[in-house]
């Protein structure tokens, strides 16, 4: 009883604080800490994890405890693995429709109970409920669906051979224990866009949940897993290197897949390798957004603002924080962008009146003000929007800060360079396509990149040239279930979301050669 006063109490208060709000799913996520808060997912079961130790959960929008979520170590990461494993072997050899099946159930579970979902996703990671909490859980239902439907094209290849009587085909197999990490900027979607996926190829998984929203992951999990055999998905929570380390690196752990940071990303490919376990690695990106003369400015100017996405505080990895602007429009775009960011609403995650949310954390709000403080240090920076902390009772304890574009930021600048994963985005002018390409690709980085014009030939050009994973003329929309989607460079290694993600990265190829012999006629 004590394990879930606490949280409560706490939740009680931050309910309290908002009672004008309409949700009344509020009720609803009562009975969902009653049941979960501190604790794991192994087995089929919530049950309290072997550590003692407690990271707190802040509500990004009040700064208030919510809860605490297990401090896990190796040894609660020895149970999940073992329960992994052992559910592992069953559930390899089910048919892989009727597996698909399994998760088609889960998914239907997950729409009978998504507002209550969508309403802690919100609360978690401060991301508002109405612009982004809500489309994330509907985009995750539709991901696990996609994957579901797909469990019948599992299958292998038929190869002519020149061995006589002989047969030649290949299989695609499950792989063993998926350890799958995921970041807490979209915990639902990433967290279905790996377990989906390799569940319904057969796997079974070890998730560790975000240390910084770890509750949204953990109730999908626990409602979807309930159509599954016990010990199919188990979730754990903690921090990188006391819990994520030894996960990657547990000897019955075959798969990695990860999404966060290239920082992390790089010790994850470091540690995993002298097993040669495969990687799926979905890493940051510095990505441009790109807006020719030509362009049609109606829509272009509205793809700086959902391009940046700052209806998500700008925590996104496809989030085009170099704007590149030719010259001779150079003024407009960013009168136009002024009027629509100015449009924009701040507020508590859980007001649907609410455009932006907060930054998930303290940590994550320094991260911005550090940027900050380079580019106004900078003579030629002028502020177009944004650039300061509201103030306010509404924002008084909450991690805001207000969306910003800013000009005259040097293109070399760290704050133009370095992904900052907060709302904060340049403008750039320049002069030629061939002057914008050379420097939308002088980065490390490869994820995303947007370019807007009314001119074929350049559209075709930029795809050609452009060192992205993930590219888009004329539109800038997040990506979404069965687009294939994963960085080139330094921002990654593989792809997610689509069909390919399950067959090139949850299964393993075998290849079979059956010589029938020479067949007896007369028997
Ligand atoms: P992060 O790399 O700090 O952490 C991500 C996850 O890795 C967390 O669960 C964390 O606990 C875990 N982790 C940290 N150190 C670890 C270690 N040594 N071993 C194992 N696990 C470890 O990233 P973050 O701050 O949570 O997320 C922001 C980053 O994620 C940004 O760079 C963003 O671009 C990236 N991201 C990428 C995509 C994509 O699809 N490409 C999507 C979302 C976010």
């Amino acid at each position: 009883m004590i394990l879930i006063a606490f949280p409560l109490i706490n939740l009680l208060i931050s309910l309290f604080e908002f009672s004008n709000l309409e949700r009344t799913t509020k009720s609803i996520i009562f009975k969902f800490f009653l049941i979960i808060s501190s604790l794991i997912l192994i087995d089929g079961k919530l049950i309290s994890a072997q550590t003692n130790n407690k990271i707190p959960v802040l509500n990004p929008s009040t700064g208030e405890n919510i809860g605490s979520a297990p401090q896990c170590d190796k040894n609660d990461v020895n149970i999940a693995v073992e329960s992994a494993h052992k559910a592992f072997q069953k559930w390899k050899k089910i048919p892989a429709r009727e597996r698909g099946k399994m998760v088609a159930a889960g998914a239907k579970r997950l729409e009978e109970r998504k507002s209550e979902i969508e309403t802690l996703l919100s609360l978690d990671t401060g991301n508002a409920l109405r612009t982004q909490a809500i489309p994330e859980t509907g985009a995750s239902i539709e991901l696990t669906n996609m994957f579901a439907g797909l469990s019948g094209e599992l299958k292998g290849e038929n190869y002519p051979t020149n061995i006589p009587n002989s047969i030649h085909y290949t299989t695609r197999d499950p792989i063993g224990v998926v350890c799958a990490i995921v970041p807490w900027n979209a915990p639902l979607f990433l967290t279905v866009a790996k377990i989906a996926p390799a569940i319904v190829a057969g796997n079974s998984v070890v998730l560790k949940t975000a240390e910084q929203a770890p509750f949204c992951a953990l109730l999908l999990s626990e409602i979807f897993q309930q159509e599954l055999p016990p010990g199919v998905l188990n979730v754990i929570s903690g921090y990188g290197e006391e819990c994520g380390e030894p996960l990657v690196t547990h000897e019955k752990v075959r798969k990695v897949t990860f999404t966060g940071s290239f920082t992390v990303g790089k010790i994850i490919a470091q540690k995993a390798a002298p097993k040669l376990c495969p990687v799926t690695l979905e890493l940051g990106g510095k990505n441009p957004n790109i807006i020719m003369s030509d362009a049609d400015l109606d829509i272009a100017i509205q793809g700086v603002i959902d391009g940046m996405r700052y209806t998500r505080q700008g925590q996104a990895c496809t989030a085009g924080s170099r704007v590149y602007i030719q010259e001779k429009i150079y003024d407009k775009v960013l009168d136009g962008a002024f009027e629509k960011l100015s449009k924009l609403k701040m507020g508590n995650a859980l007001d649907e009146n609410s455009d932006i949310g907060a930054i998930i954390s303290e940590e994550q709000l320094k991260r911005t003000l550090h940027y900050m403080d380079i580019a106004k240090k900078n003579s030629t920076t002028k502020v177009v929007h944004g650039g300061n902390q509201p103030s306010g009772d509404d924002y008084k304890n909450g991690f805001f800060y207000e969306p910003t574009l800013m000009s005259g930021v040097p293109v070399n600048s760290p704050v133009c360079q370095e992904e900052i994963f907060g709302p904060v985005a340049c403008a750039i002018p320049f002069k030629t396509f061939d002057e914008v390409m050379s420097s939308a690709n002088d980065t490390p980085f490869g994820l995303s990149a947007v370019l807007w014009t009314q001119n074929l030939s350049r559209a075709l050009q930029f795809v050609e040239e452009i060192e992205a994973g993930f590219v888009q003329v004329n539109q800038c929309v997040a990506p979404r279930a069965n687009v294939s989607y994963g960085g080139l460079k330094m921002s990654g290694l593989g792809k997610e979301y689509a069909f390919d993600s399950m067959i090139n990265h949850f299964t393993q190829s075998k290849t079979i050669l059956i010589n029938r012999g020479k067949s007896n006629i007369d028997s």
